[in-house]
């Protein structure tokens, strides 16, 4: 029976927990895993706050469908019954730019017939065309990368606002590479993005009319997919889908080789060995563990920055709110100057959100270009978001219910560089064999990278496992 130690109790390490049990269950090979959590309770960023018959996320409200990792996973969990997609409305995308809401194009027509983009700003995205693709290699930063292709318009008004709502990164900083991987291929593999949506839409239309099974057009990012009760309901399920012991209230604060294994110095001082560890914990919290087992593994997890984020909670009756609140909601310029990042219109979403009558609204800040708004107080939070909706939105009234919740390090920045950190922080970790490294600053951020990254870890753990068995 081997040991495998699991540090952290995100949906990162609770699906790797729930893999590696799924896995051997199926192998016949016989481990006992054991999560260590450092907070009061699993789950990570994902937590469902019930206050006053709102429900609100505190971090992620949901996962898109148009990848399969997170369907699969609540398929295994049995749960997929209970799933929630998010109604029609979250189709409908919105820019906050030119002082005014603009639904995001969604096709030629409708990007042509918009108001977001200018004319002398549509030509120059059309002159894509005509752009050669980059060939020296370089971790392009997604504001070069929209410059070149696309033009500063598209990257105030697109590219921008697509970033701070994903990583609430900034654009002069993000890696094209490590963010994006799949636009980074697009250029190479076909020259530029109209190209390849040209060629991509003339595949498609060709395997239709050979009567292959072509991917449903879900919209361009899939849809919004969460739980009646709030996207908690997937980690409480992992939670109870795992067979071992998840310990919180236990952070490790380091880890050492001892015997073949690893031995880990608990918060309390309390020591545990394990045969194998599975990090899940957030990058910087693993480079404080590692500091005494390999300097340079740690240098390059604290080297990984984190992007601090507020989300801020406002409840309002239906009857206060004139905005035609129908869709996802928005995402702001740049070049407007507000404070907030977006507003998500929760209860557009999952109308359960907000009680009967009421709506639920909820904004963010800072990220990594403002890490200053996590100085202001929870009163000077709400008078600079209220300000912002009376703005954007021309709403004009103190919301009847108000939330605001801090993530001091909100999300993992992929700086340009970071594919090259991760390469040099894998070769180090590879000189400690049982030791595996998982989590959102490796594979991508959303829940289905996190999900996804797990299955890899559960599978290097399992390959590992099998090895050993057979030497
Ligand atoms: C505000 C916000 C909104 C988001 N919205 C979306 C969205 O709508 N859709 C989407 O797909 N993604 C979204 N994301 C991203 C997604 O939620 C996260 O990337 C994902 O939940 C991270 O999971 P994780 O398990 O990798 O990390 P975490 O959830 O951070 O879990 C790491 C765990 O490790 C624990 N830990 C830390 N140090 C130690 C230690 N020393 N010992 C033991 N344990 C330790 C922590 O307490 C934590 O529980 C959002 C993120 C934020 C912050």
């Amino acid at each position: 029976m081997k040991r495998i130690a699991i540090i952290g109790a995100g949906i990162s390490g609770l699906a790797t927990a729930y893999a590696i049990e799924r896995r051997a269950a199926a192998t016949g090979i016989e481990v006992e895993t054991l999560v260590l959590e450092k907070g009061d309770r699993p789950g990570g960023k994902i937590l469902s706050v019930q206050a006053e018959g709102y429900t609100c996320e505190w971090g992620p409200n949901g996962f898109l469908d148009n990848k399969p990792m997170t369907l699969e996973l609540c398929n295994s969990l049995g749960i997929k019954d209970r799933l929630l997609r998010s109604n029609d409305n979250a189709r409908k995308r919105f820019i906050y730019a030119t002082g005014e809401l603009h639904r995001l194009p969604e096709n030629g027509p409708s990007f042509f017939s918009s108001r977001l983009i200018s004319w002398p700003g549509k030509i120059r995205l059309a002159c894509e065309l005509f752009v050669s693709p980059r060939t020296d290699g370089a971790d392009e930063t997604l504001a070069d990368f929209a410059r070149r292709r696309l033009g500063p318009e598209a990257l105030d008004k697109l590219i921008g606002p697509m970033v701070s709502g994903i990583f609430a990164g900034n654009p002069e900083t993000m890696s094209l590479r490590s963010c994006f991987p799949r636009i980074n291929e697009l250029e190479q593999q076909y020259g530029g993005l109209i190209k390849a949506m040209i060629k991509l839409a003339r595949k498609k239309a060709r395997e239709k009319k050979e009567g292959k099974a072509v991917a449903s057009a879900a919209g361009p990012g899939g849809v919004l997919t969460s739980f009646n009760a709030g996207i908690q309901q997937l980690t409480d399920e992992c939670v109870k889908g795992i067979t071992g012991e998840i310990r919180t209230g236990k952070g490790v604060e380091a880890i050492s080789v001892k015997d073949g294994g690893y031995s880990l110095r608990l918060t309390g001082g309390e020591t545990l060995e394990a045969d194998l560890v599975v990090s899940a914990a957030p990058a910087h919290a693993l480079g404080a563990m590692l500091a005494g087992m390999d300097q340079e593994a740690s240098a390059l997890l604290t080297g990984i920055a984190y992007a601090p984020m507020l989300v801020v909670c406002f409840g309002y009756s239906k009857d206060q709110i004139q905005c035609d609140l129908e869709g996802f909601g928005y995402l702001v310029a740049k070049s407007e100057g507000a404070n907030i990042l977006g507003t998500l219109w929760d209860s557009s979403m999952f109308p359960h959100r907000a009680p009967e009558g009421k709506v639920l609204l909820r904004s963010m800040m800072g990220g990594a270009a403002h890490p200053e708004v996590m100085k202001l107080s929870d009163d000077e939070v709400v008078q600079k978001v209220k300000s912002d909706l009376k703005t954007i939105m021309g709403v004009d009234t103190t919301p009847e219910f108000i939330r605001v919740f801090r993530h001091e390090r909100a999300i993992p920045q992929y700086v340009s560089g970071h594919a090259d950190r991760l390469e040099a922080l894998n070769a180090r970790i590879e000189n400690f064999p049982g030791f595996f490294v998982t989590g959102n600053a490796f594979g991508g951020v959303g829940i289905n990278d996190c999900v996804g990254t797990a299955n890899l870890a559960a599978d290097r753990v399992m390959t590992f496992l099998a090895d050993a068995r057979r030497a």
